[in-house]
């Protein structure tokens, strides 16, 4: 079963970027409601395989994978931001954003351009692809559509209204903005080093 995960900080420390009602609703409903979506999927199936009741298998496989994706795009995203965010990476991870992306500004611009372009709901999301040994960025939609089996997440962006509307309507572009502000530069080095290290030869 799985559980959601404490934040490492108040719903009140990421403002003024992050208003602290929209953590709390993100956090604790939002985020509980994939979860909760994720079990619930698990249970049934295991339920179909019991009666044999194999009908309802393709609906409840979609409904895994939308809410497991919620489940975990939400665990990455709140590691991926700190109270003592912000600013630009440095070291390895420095050297290789800028030479994935033609520099630090043009992978950021590209990263603003995948969130902004999103036609619905979806994320932006900087991953390891562990077959090319590369970093890439993607367009993920809804909590699970568009992305490549494989792709480790480094970075993601969440672009659902819930994100955002509250404190920023619908003026997508202060969000993203703003959100840099938050960006924990150090989870993220964290999370390329062991992307690189920890998957090498396994496809
Ligand atoms: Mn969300």
């Amino acid at each position: 079963m799985y559980t959601l995960p404490d934040l490492d900080y108040d719903y009140s420390a990421l403002a003024p970027h992050i208003a602290p009602e929209i953590m709390e609703l993100h956090h604790s409903k939002h985020h509980q409601a994939y979860v909760t979506g994720a079990n619930t999927a698990l249970e049934k199936l295991a339920e179909a395989r019991t009666s044999g009741n194999f009908a309802v298998v393709a609906k409840l496989e979609k409904d895994l994978a939308f809410n497991l994706g919620g489940h975990i795009n939400h665990s990455i995203f709140w590691k991926n931001m700190s109270p003592f965010g912000g600013g630009e990476p440095t070291g390895v991870l420095a050297d290789a954003l800028g030479e994935a992306f033609t520099g630090f500004a043009a992978f950021q611009k590209h990263f603003n351009e995948v969130a902004m372009t999103i036609q619905g709901s979806g994320w932006s999301i900087l991953a390891w692809d562990t077959l090319g040994g590369r970093l890439a960025i993607y367009q993920l939609y809804d909590q699970q559509a568009n992305l490549p089996a494989a792709q480790i997440p480094l970075l993601q962006l969440d672009m659902w209204e819930h994100a955002f509307y509250l404190q920023y309507r619908n003026v997508k572009a202060d969000y993203v903005a703003a959100w840099w502000n938050v960006v924990n530069w150090e989870d993220v080095a964290a999370r390329y080093d062991r992307a690189r290290t920890q998957t090498a030869g396994l496809l």
